[in-house]
């Protein structure tokens, strides 16, 4: 198992955001999680990367507690968060910013290949190398965050709403790029609203419904259950 999260409560003041949570990923794999507005998507994979601390229960990656691991050893360790809202440094040109998601890594050559990697996946990115992070348009701020979310070598990535904002056509296409990511062996959480997308790409899913998961199974029988198609997938 990749990850095994564990029965977590987390609150914001009074706010219970999530009430007791588990779930687990194992490599190679995608999973979705899914739910409607403030149903606790973005909580969970804040606490994971160690920006939350839960009240109780335990994240494992790789059989090791990280549950109370500071963040950055977390990134270290393997984990890469892609945030909500892409939070690209604006003011940084887009190579500072892919330079900033190295930040763990001291091997000039090997953060050269992982950049090279990024280009691959987002030949736009090496168009405009030079380019400040906050003029480039919403698609590409958000093909730099998960490129900037490439250069540590995460063996698990966190995605959040990857594709907000973005025109069908960039859905499309960043769906695909998750999906060829994922082919050269990085896992992948993801939260998303676009549910139908998210789970056409997973192999399995939970839905989360006020801090808690309500469903979980493989994404075909996710997308084919009643409920969620009525609730989730506008069907
Ligand atoms: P969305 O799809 O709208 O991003 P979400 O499922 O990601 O929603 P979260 O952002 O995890 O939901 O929020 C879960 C709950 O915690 C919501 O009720 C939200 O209002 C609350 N919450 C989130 N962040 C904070 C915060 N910084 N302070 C107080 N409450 C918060």
């Amino acid at each position: 198992m990749l990850l095994d999260v564990k029965n977590l409560n987390v609150y914001y003041g009074a706010i219970h955001a999530l009430q007791g949570i588990s779930f687990h990923i194992e490599e190679g794999e995608i999973v979705s999680l899914i739910g409607a507005n403030g149903a606790g998507k973005s909580t969970t994979l804040r606490t994971i990367s160690g920006i939350l601390r839960p009240r109780s229960g335990s994240v494992h990656f790789k059989g090791e507690d990280i549950t109370t691991t500071p963040a950055e050893q977390i990134v270290r360790r393997g984990i890469s968060h892609v945030p909500e809202g892409r939070k690209i440094f604006a003011p940084l040109t887009v190579r500072e910013n892919l330079e900033m998601g190295a930040y763990t890594r001291d091997d000039p050559d090997e953060i050269q290949k992982s950049m090279d990697r990024v280009f691959v996946s987002f030949p736009r990115l090496k168009e405009r190398l030079n380019q400040l992070g906050g003029t480039l348009s919403g698609g590409e701020q958000q093909m730099l965050a998960t490129g900037r979310g490439m250069m540590s070598k995460p063996s698990l990535i966190l995605l959040d709403e990857p594709s907000m904002g973005l025109s069908p056509i960039l859905v499309e296409e960043i769906f695909n790029i998750i999906k060829e990511i994922n082919s050269q062996g990085t896992s992948i959480l993801l939260v998303e609203q676009n549910a139908l997308m998210a789970l056409s790409i997973s192999n399995r899913a939970y839905v989360l419904e006020t801090g808690r998961i309500v469903l979980e199974g493989n994404a075909d029988d996710i997308k084919n259950n009643p409920q969620v198609k009525s609730a989730y997938l506008g069907i």
